[in-house]
């Protein structure tokens, strides 16, 4: 085997599971390049690439590796395993910047996050976190306990940080993932690096109109492809003035009177056309006022 160099080429790696905050791997990796400067190792990573890895899918590209939208826990997946492989292969790779240990794992045991650093560790790699810098291990060195102990903690602590799933949080009715959101204490919040677009009390006022309509509105078919809703929010009811909703209607669909829809029946009536029909018919006025304006 040929010899490890000890300043030579730096990888990167982080793991993101959310895709919620995807500002922070180009932070990470800003972080990597101040490092791999202050080391005197050659690191070729940008922000701008790994925001292009994030927009493609792609799980190595060079000096980056990543995995996007995949847990912790699961120790198997495409940037890391190419991490490891590129390691074993590159004698010339002296170290790997990981953000933080819950970026390498969120184990379900926690030995397994320290197996993970010790194959790395016995490559004769240095392995630099953010708080931490762990030196290559020495062959037939036995390993500092200390310095396990700490890991495992750290390790169990980093999969504690997932959300627990109760019951109440999978659907039963249908076979669809249920939405959930994490307690306030344990979201990660980072400060932005720019003002806000928009005011913030009018975001509130939004967020609480978006809430309260989250009550009346859920389970209300709706369809994303406006193909399908050529006439949506532009028929409306002549006794009420609401817009008549688009329904599915056996193998057909019609608009119904909003109104009636909200008000369980109270305050309107059932007043609907016939979504066909109706698409037939403002077509053949646009065709009509097209041919003969
Ligand atoms: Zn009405």
């Amino acid at each position: 085997m040929k010899k490890r160099s000890e300043k030579g080429r730096a990888l990167f790696y982080t793991r993101d599971s959310g895709g919620k905050h995807e500002t922070t791997p180009s932070e990470y990796v800003r972080w990597a390049q101040g490092r791999a400067k202050e080391l005197g190792v050659q690191f070729s990573g940008t922000p701008d690439a790994i925001e292009a890895m994030i927009r493609s899918g792609q799980s190595v590209d060079d000096d980056l590796f990543l995995d996007f939208g995949v847990p912790g826990n699961i120790l198997s997946r495409e940037g890391l395993d190419s991490l490891l492989k590129t390691v074993l292969n590159d004698a010339s790779i002296s170290h790997v910047f990981i953000p933080r240990r819950n970026r390498l794992a969120r184990p379900d045991h926690p030995i397994d996050g320290v197996k993970l650093e010790d194959a790395l560790r016995r490559q004769g790699v240095t392995i630099v976190f953010m708080d931490k810098t762990l030196p290559p291990l020495k062959r037939g060195r036995r390993p500092d306990i200390a310095e396990l102990i700490v890991a495992a903690v750290d390790y169990d602590r980093s999969s504690e940080d997932r959300r627990e799933l109760a019951d109440g949080d999978y659907r039963t009715d249908v076979e669809k993932p249920k939405v959930i959101r994490n307690p306030e204490e344990v979201r990660i919040i980072a400060p932005a690096r720019f003002d806000a677009p928009v005011d913030s009390d009018r975001h509130r006022q939004l967020l609480a109109q978006l809430n309260e309509r989250a009550g009346t509105q859920r389970g209300k078919p709706r369809s994303r492809d406006p193909k399908k809703n050529p006439l949506g929010s532009r028929a409306f009811d002549m006794s009420c003035g609401w817009p008549l909703y688009r329904q599915p209607y056996g193998e057909r669909f019609r608009y119904l009177c909003g109104l009636y829809q909200q008000s369980h029946g109270a305050e309107c009536s059932h007043n609907h056309v016939d979504g066909l029909t109706a698409t037939r018919f403002v077509l053949s006025c646009v065709r009509q006022h097209a041919l003969s304006p």
